[in-house]
């Protein structure tokens, strides 16, 4: 039978519409500055786990929404070419099959009719069928339903800035900037919150001693999320991170200075000079909006580069939304004794007691009591 992934309802009894976004100032008061993006320019990754999560059934519908995807019309693939959106130009798609050629495609007017909902029909990173013309143009017949969405902010609307983005690497240095172990529990956060899997990079392990570092790295390593010590300088764990990075479309993110730039060099030499050419001048050398971007990788999977994308910031997280975040806490939630607990005043609370029994870390769960009172004070 075939699989299929269908959106339901989570944990419906614990939400909470989601509130106004007032989180800009709570950041500044955690050392938040270097994250804050310009203006309007604020990219978070956007999910609805608090709503809803993705499983996978067999031959199940999938609900309906209102999203142009939804609406799509079903084509027939026969003749049709299947590829990913690696940038928007104007008028005129890059398409990218999977051998790597690339075609400028328009895209079909029926599809042109669904913008309604959502600023524009396609992005990059759309998964598309098309229709291949000569010299290697062509036309959008089909936007594949999305996921792990990177959003924009501007002008109070929301705007699909990358389309399928399936994973995000946490970069952090261990040292210039120091660690700051409760910042990576909030881009985890972040991460699962827009759908996106997280990985952490902790880098410039040249510059330290590391032996210290292995509780943290085989804790998080044990709940799931890959935690990788490297070095830009050096070349210690870029072949990890690069098989980490193969077949997947993945965004770098973290404060400025903890070396991103640098990693990406890394794994694929050549790759930010190459970044920054595409996105100031086009092919007739005259400057262009800078729009999201996809490099793709030679050991296969893409990046997304783009100055903006790089800095992710919580969103509208309400506090019973945290502890989903939290994934070694799972086990133990629904053994407190209130449906409704917090974890933090009540008494009788499972969360609590495998804090103290060692089963969770004292850590984690500091990093997660920070976040519900940041939520708290909104
Ligand atoms: P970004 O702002 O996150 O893109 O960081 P950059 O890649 O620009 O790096 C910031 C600074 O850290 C630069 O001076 C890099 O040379 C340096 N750097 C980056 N990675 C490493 C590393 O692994 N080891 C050392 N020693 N320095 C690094
Ligand atoms: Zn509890």
């Amino acid at each position: 039978m075939a699989k299929k992934k269908v959106r339901v309802e989570f944990r419906k009894n614990r939400s909470k519409p989601p509130r106004s976004n007032t989180w800009t100032s709570e950041f500044r008061e955690h050392g938040y500055e270097e994250q804050a993006t310009l203006g309007d320019e604020r990219v978070r990754a956007r999910g609805d786990l608090s709503r809803a999560r993705t499983i996978i059934t067999d031959d199940a519908p999938a609900e309906p929404g209102n999203s142009p995807t939804d609406q799509m019309p079903s084509v027939t693939t026969t003749d049709l070419l299947f590829g990913r959106v690696i940038k928007v130009l104007g008028l005129h798609n890059v398409v990218e099959t999977a051998s790597g050629e690339q075609y400028k495609c328009a895209i079909r007017r029926l599809l042109k009719n669904l913008h309604t909902s959502e600023r524009s029909v396609v992005t990059t990173g759309d998964l598309v069928w098309f229709k291949p013309e000569a010299n290697f143009e062509g036309m959008i017949m089909r936007v594949e339903p999305r996921h792990g969405n990177l959003t924009r902010a501007s002008r109070k609307k929301e705007h699909v800035l990358v389309a399928n983005v399936d994973q995000v690497v946490i970069v952090v240095s261990l040292v210039e900037p120091e660690l700051k172990p409760h910042l990576i529990d909030r881009y985890i956060a972040v991460a699962m919150k827009g759908d996106l899997k997280p990985i952490i990079c902790l880098n410039k392990a040249d510059l330290v001693e590391h032996g210290n570092l292995q509780p943290l790295i085989g804790y998080y390593n044990q709940i799931g999320i890959p935690t990788l010590l490297t070095s830009a300088s050096s070349g210690y764990g870029i072949s990890n991170l690069r098989e980490l990075l193969a077949g997947k479309a993945s965004v770098f993110s973290g404060q400025s200075g903890v070396g991103k730039s640098s990693l990406l060099n890394a794994v694929q030499p050549g790759l930010s000079l190459r970044v920054r050419n595409v996105s100031e001048v086009n092919n007739k050398g005259r400057h262009t909006t800078t729009t999201a971007e996809l490099i793709r990788l030679e050991g296969g999977g893409y990046l997304v580069d783009t100055p903006g994308v790089r800095q992710l910031e919580l969103w509208d997280t309400i506090p019973e939304e945290v502890e989903m975040y939290f994934v070694e806490f799972r086990p133990f939630i629904t053994m407190c004794a209130y449906p409704d607990c917090s974890h933090t005043h009540e008494s009788k609370c499972a969360v609590k007691q495998a804090v103290e029994r060692r089963l969770i870390s004292a850590r984690r769960y500091h990093s997660y009591l920070g976040m519900i009172k940041t939520d708290k004070r909104n």
